[in-house]
């Protein structure tokens, strides 16, 4: 039988990964442009801490975790999100002994038992940025820029920033109560995850998907009209901000993560493309969480964006670099000075391809199309006498006459046309 990838694992295939590039090299820049630098942690941890910074009662721990024993009876998981390790790493590290506030971006593979299905993979890839020690909501703001800017600089015009604040320890357990008993009168309208989830994680019902519960959980009690003064005015600061930087966003009041360390600002990014498969990029502030893992009262914002959904999103455009030039040859000695042309034009940057098989002249120019190179050149025993050949502009068949060497070659591809 033919050996296949495990389920829910894809291959990034040549043709993909240009885009894949794209978008990764985009968040690079403006990541790094805001002062974010790259943190790179093992996509491999103990089981705890995920149990420990994500939650017990969530689906991600309940049941969409890799876990496994590994030979010394040590039980380890693929990760299934990027903040718990990367603050891991932020404590076992002491970074914040150099500086409480520290810039940290990361991208990599994640994993989650789920049900595949378009936009949604067992193996997924995200790119992810936090901030540390900065409780002002002007750090919120910022993050919410940098977001922002990167679907608007990507060409995404369509995901909308969708903002919430979740309170804090001091006042989210009054809401939960009156949400909890909001939801008792409607029980028997709530799925099976639902109900189970009333008593550990009631204000997941928010987020739920099935209909029953999203028809029940209509004007269910709203988060903002219990948040206590100083997650009130936080929340007012981050959308003071946001006007200030004219940054587009509207509140939705029902949206809750999926992750227990959350605290104050949450948000997505939000598109109408993709099903239910809605939000592309996701996250808030977790101001508990650096002390719960046993490090310092520091707090923290950040997101993370999953890639297979904002290239799904890009579509079919074209993003495969192409030759600039095929090198054609008769097949005799003019194949060793096309040989030495094409490694000095490769070293000057020119991204150059020829024949590798001596293949008759017409299927080496079968070739050149196929490859959709912008010039073609043919050399043979006149081109090799003279120095001298015609190169051919792909586009419209315009020739010109140029010197056979790099510095020439240079010349004529680069010019702008
Ligand atoms: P969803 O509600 O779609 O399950 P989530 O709330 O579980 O998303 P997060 O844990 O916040 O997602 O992760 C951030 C982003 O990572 C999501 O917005 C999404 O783009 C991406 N993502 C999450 N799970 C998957 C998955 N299984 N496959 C592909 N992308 C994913
Ligand atoms: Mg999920």
């Amino acid at each position: 039988m033919a050996l296949t990838a495990v389920k829910g694992f894809n291959d990034i295939l040549p043709d993909e990964s240009g885009r894949w590039q794209y978008i990764e090299q985009t968040a690079r820049r403006i990541f790094e442009r805001n002062g974010f630098g790259e943190i790179r942690v093992p996509v491999m941890e103990k089981t705890e801490l995920f149990c420990r910074s994500i939650g017990d009662a969530t689906d991600i721990v309940e049941k969409e975790m890799y876990t496994f024993t590994d030979k010394g009876e040590n039980s380890v998981t693929l990760r299934p999100e990027g903040t718990a390790g990367v603050m891991r790493a932020f404590i076992e590290h002491k970074l914040y002994a150099q500086d409480p506030i520290a810039k940290l971006y990361y991208l990599g593979p994640m994993f989650r038992y789920e049900r595949p299905q378009k936009g949604r993979y067992r193996q997924f890839h995200q790119i992810g940025a936090e901030i540390t020690g900065v409780h002002d909501p002007l750090a919120d703001a910022q993050v919410l820029n940098m977001l922002t800017a990167f679907f608007r600089e990507i060409g995404l015009t369509e995901p909308a920033l969708q903002i919430n604040s979740l309170g804090c320890p001091e006042c989210r357990p009054a809401y939960r109560t009156a949400l909890q008993s909001f939801l008792e009168e409607r029980m028997g309208q709530l799925c099976d995850d639902c109900k189970r989830r009333f008593v550990t994680n009631p204000l997941r019902t928010l987020d739920c998907k099935v209909p029953g519960c999203i028809e029940a959980t209509v004007g269910a009690p709203s988060m903002l009209d219990y948040l206590c003064s100083g997650c009130n005015d936080h929340f007012s600061s981050v959308r003071r901000y946001l006007d200030l930087s004219s940054t587009p966003y509207s509140i939705n009041s029902r949206m809750v993560r999926g992750l227990d360390y959350y605290t104050r600002t949450t948000f997505e990014m939000v598109t109408g493309m993709l099903g239910s498969q809605s939000a592309v990029a996701a996250g808030g502030r977790y101001d508990g969480l650096i002390s719960q893992l046993g490090g310092p009262a520091i707090p923290g914002i950040g997101f993370a964006m999953g890639l297979e959904r904002i290239a799904l999103l890009l579509g079919s455009q074209e993003f495969v670099t192409l030759p600039d030039l095929f090198i054609a040859t008769m097949g005799g000695a003019d194949r060793d000075v096309a040989f030495c042309l094409m490694e000095g034009l490769l070293k000057s940057g020119v991204r150059v391809e020829m024949d590798y098989e001596g293949k008759s002249l017409k299927s080496q120019m079968r070739r050149a199309d196929k490859l959709k190179a912008r010039y073609c050149v043919v050399i043979g025993e006149n081109e090799v006498s003279s120095g001298r050949a015609a190169v051919k502009r792909m586009a419209d068949g315009l020739q010109t006459d140029t010197a056979l060497t790099v510095a020439g070659i240079q010349l004529l591809v680069n010019n702008p046309q």
